[in-house]
């Protein structure tokens, strides 16, 4: 298992804390959680920012999309676009 290309830390990537935290697939779904794992692509979220109140990313599009893109953006600082889109099958930076 990969570690985060995210984080070094384990602390929520959102706000920062380290109480109930929980390890979250930036891109989720059968395939892509695999992918996921594979690559890194995952960060510590808390309780609240990970699935238990309105604004976590699994209930907020904006922040759930906000993630995808600094992922796949930091991916892409050593990789390219391509290869981004041959691991997840998408792009999610299309404004610049
Ligand atoms: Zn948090
Ligand atoms: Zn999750």
């Amino acid at each position: 298992m990969a570690k985060s290309i995210m984080q070094k830390e384990k602390r929520c990537y959102i706000c920062g804390s380290t109480y109930d935290l929980h390890e979250h697939h930036i891109f989720y779904g059968t395939a892509n959680r695999k992918q996921s794992e594979k690559y890194g692509f995952k960060v510590w979220l808390c309780a609240r920012h990970h699935n238990m109140s309105r604004d976590c990313v699994h209930s907020n599009y904006e922040l759930n999309l906000r993630l995808r893109q600094e992922c796949q953006a930091k991916f892409e600082e050593t990789h390219t676009r391509a290869e981004f889109m041959a691991i997840i099958g998408k792009n999610y930076i299309w404004r610049e």
